[in-house]
């Protein structure tokens, strides 16, 4: 083993010691019971939401207990960090109510992120090399995997251990020469585990594990090529998880078989072992099968699809602290997002995300809003994801309003036709005058294949008489009439019983006036609309055939 100076003089000579750390990260001052968690994305990427089910379980856990939820930036592996993706990290846990606890500006524990904290880390590596914990390795990319496939002819497991380890043992005078002659190396953990070692744990949400011990010597710091020096996940996990005082590390179930060597690494630096909790990844059903939601195959594993989407907020956070804890998804969503979370309720198979089921909570949450509320929110969502939109909303408040009403205030079951924010511009779209585009063709497929002259003369007759009426029957009647004078059945049923004495029934009278008025053959009662859209627009859309 290289004594200390020898391994002092790999490391800048100015490195603090560990204790100079730990003084500067000090236990927390918490209630008792407070706990302190973390949520750690590696920027390679989108921000996906099964991060941010992870990340809202770990908020819960903390705020609900009067502790501290923090966010952790984990680029330690620069070569796969995509540019952007901090922000684009940041503005998701904004969206989703989980921004970080405690930032660089705010929280005592920083920097929260990993590449800005090399020199913490190489402390630590320091000073496991000083006790023999740790070593210098310098095979080659080659040599390891001239090892694999020896390993892979021998059919014993591969990984670098024990017999397999080179330079786990190396003679201490290859060591130095390589040092000298500037051989880049990484630095290895001298695993302390046995051929037969069993280890046990309790997870928080799966109770006690059983699994092998961990034989590998698992790398800690990267090559000693690059200017940064930087950790791997499993050094910098025990590393900052104990200074930044976290109380139980809750992260995906990849993890699991990690623990081994992570609670030797707590062991071997000296400091507690953490409690766990692994969370099981967000399912897809795909047919008969159940797969992991896939960032490249699913556009619903992007947050973004939700925020451009406009799916509300509390009702996508409502849906997946359901699927954390099944006992939250039978509660009123008021009342789920208040109600304590419990690990213990997570599953370990992992929840089926079913968007379908997510629209309807969505649809029933917007039901219930004012009309106001929804407006404010569709707002807020088209400034940025539909900016036509928002351009004719400004200044339409009062007719947004009313178009809002419609259906909705006042009924025991209002209209359920939003379920997201940008269905806005295609149910209520029509309502604006520069959003509707006028029917002119009386021969438009809309009209269900009525004779054009007949269209015409719907929409001139009903123009000659009309008045805009309150009541809905005293309106319909208008139409009827209008209908009786061309010849339409009074019913559907008559209608069909003879349908050659007609051109149809008051059916399809009243389907040419939606068309005309809506540009749809589905809407709200016409005389709501018709009283929305005040008496002279009305007029425009029921000429805007006749003038064609
Ligand atoms: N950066 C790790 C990841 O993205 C975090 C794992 C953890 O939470 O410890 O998987």
């Amino acid at each position: 083993m290289l004594n200390r100076s020898e391994i002092d003089a790999l490391f800048d000579p100015d490195l603090p010691e560990p204790s100079f750390w730990e003084q500067q990260y000090p236990a927390r001052q918490l209630p008792a019971g407070a706990e302190v968690t973390r949520f750690c994305p590696s920027p390679t990427g989108h921000a996906h939401i099964g991060g941010i089910h992870v990340a809202a379980i770990d908020a819960a856990i903390a705020r609900q207990s009067g502790g501290v939820y923090f966010v952790r930036i984990e680029d330690t592996d620069q070569a796969r960090e995509v540019e952007g993706a901090v922000d684009r990290f940041d503005h998701a846990f904004r969206h989703f109510g989980v921004a970080s606890d405690e930032t660089d500006t705010t929280g005592l524990y920083g920097p929260y992120t990993q590449s800005r904290r090399a020199r913490i880390y190489q402390t630590y590596v320091r000073e496991l090399m000083r006790q023999g914990k740790a070593y210098p390795c310098f095979a080659t990319k080659d040599e390891l995997e001239a090892l694999r496939a020896d390993q892979l002819a021998k059919k014993v497991p591969s990984g670098y251990y024990g017999e397999w380890a080179p330079w786990r043992d190396a003679d201490d005078e290859a060591v130095r020469e390589r040092l000298a002659t500037g051989v880049p190396y990484v630095v290895r953990f001298r695993s302390p585990g046995t051929d037969a070692g069993r280890i046990a744990f309790t997870d928080r949400i799966r109770g006690t594990i059983e699994m092998d011990d961990n034989r590998a010597d698992t790398v800690i710091l990267k090559t000693s090529d690059s200017a940064l020096r930087l950790p791997t996940y499993h050094l910098a996990h025990a590393v900052d998880d104990h200074l930044m005082g976290v109380t139980i590390v809750i992260r995906g179930d990849e993890w699991l078989s990690s623990v081994a060597v992570h609670h030797q690494l707590f062991d071997a630096l000296g400091v507690p072992r953490i409690p766990y909790a692994h969370i099981a990844p967000l399912m897809k059903q795909e047919g008969k099968t159940r797969r992991k939601l896939s960032k490249r195959r699913d556009p619903e594993a992007d947050v973004e699809y939700y925020a451009q989407a406009g799916y509300p907020t509390e009702a996508v956070l409502y849906y997946l602290r359901g699927l954390a804890n099944g006992r939250l998804a039978e509660m009123p969503l008021d009342q789920a997002l208040r109600e304590p979370l419990r690990l213990e309720e997570c599953g370990v198979t992992g929840a089926l995300i079913n968007l379908a089921k997510l629209e309807d909570i969505c649809a029933d949450y917007i039901a219930a809003l004012p009309g106001a509320t929804i407006l404010g929110r569709v707002k807020e969502w088209a400034k940025v994801y539909d900016v036509p939109l928002a351009e004719v909303l400004e200044g339409e408040d009062d007719l947004a309003l009313r178009a809002l009403a419609v259906e909705r205030d006042g009924f025991d079951n209002p209209r359920k036709d939003l379920r997201m924010w940008s269905n806005f511009g295609t149910h209520y779209g029509f309502f604006f005058r520069q959003l509707f585009d006028l029917v002119t063709d009386p021969a438009d497929p809309r009209f269900g294949g009525l004779a054009p002259d007949v269209v015409r003369d719907l929409s001139r007759r009903l123009l000659d008489r009309y008045q805009p009426i309150e009541d809905g029957d005293d309106w319909f009647d208008q139409l009827r009439a209008v209908a009786a004078e061309l010849k339409f059945a009074d019913s559907a049923r008559t209608y069909k019983q003879n349908p050659g004495l007609y051109p149809g029934s008051i059916k399809e009278a009243s389907q040419v006036i939606r068309v005309l008025l809506t540009g749809s053959t589905r809407s709200p009662a016409l005389h709501l609309v018709a009283a929305t859209l005040g008496e002279a627009e009305v007029r425009r859309r029921l000429e805007a055939v006749r003038l064609a």
